[in-house]
């Protein structure tokens, strides 16, 4: 697997090529964004991360840039505290995001996630849909659509069960309150994202031991929720 690194910072460019690349990834690195759509074009990465503030040009546009040719996973580096970039990022065609300062085993983590929804986007082989997803205690069954805690079936509304099933399906990723509303509701869907915290409310009283400390589905505050990686 191919990485592309766009970072202009060297030092945290260098972090990210010695930690990618000590877990086996063949890494690619960019400092500007007119070299990362070059190499992206040229070397073709199984994913690129992005940092979005760079020197020439704007993260966001390069975003847009990518998304013309490529549907090829990128994970966003962005600063704390940015949460309207994310979900920018994230509507406008990236997989995920890091948060600065970040753990390597987090970084990881979104990597492996992300690869992992590029696979599952262009039905490669080997990358059969996932029938049925566990983590801890929570089996899903999405062929037969049936949600089991603990051994124990779950009965979910068929919105609530939609919510958990695209959760299901990007699991390791996070999916912004507007893709889930979109998904869930329709394109032309008019409702905010309260209606999606009330179905959540429900959900997690049904699926969580414990609902204010969700240990399946949580939320990423000002971003939207993410399950977590299945087993
Ligand atoms: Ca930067």
């Amino acid at each position: 697997m191919r990485i592309l690194i766009v970072e202009d910072d060297a030092r945290i460019r260098h972090y990210l090529q010695a930690v990618l690349s000590s877990s086996g990834y063949d890494v690619l690195e960019a400092a500007n964004g007119h070299n990362a759509l070059s190499m992206a074009a040229q070397h073709d990465p199984d994913l690129i991360l992005l940092d979005l503030g760079l020197p020439d040009r704007d993260g966001q546009e390069l975003i847009r840039s990518l998304r013309g040719w490529t549907q090829r996973p990128i994970v966003v580096v962005s600063a704390r505290g940015h949460e309207q970039d994310k979900v920018m990022a994230l509507d406008g065609g990236a997989d995920d995001y890091v948060t600065k300062p970040f753990g390597t085993e987090e970084l990881l983590a979104r990597v492996r996630a992300a690869l992992r929804s590029g696979r599952y986007r262009e039905g490669a082989p080997g990358a059969a849909r996932r029938e049925t997803f566990k983590a801890g205690g929570l089996e899903i069954d999405l062929a037969r659509r049936v949600v089991k805690v603990d051994g124990q079936p779950v009965h979910l509304t068929q919105n609530e069960y939609k919510i958990v099933a695209l959760l299901c399906r990007h699991a390791g990723s996070v999916l912004t309150y507007d893709f889930m509303i979109k998904s869930i509701w329709g394109p032309y869907a008019t409702c905010d994202a309260q209606i999606l915290r009330v179905n959540m409310g429900n959900i997690r009283r049904k699926i969580e031991r414990e609902p204010s400390y969700p240990e399946y589905i949580v939320t990423e505050i000002g971003v939207g929720y993410r399950m977590v990686e299945g087993e």
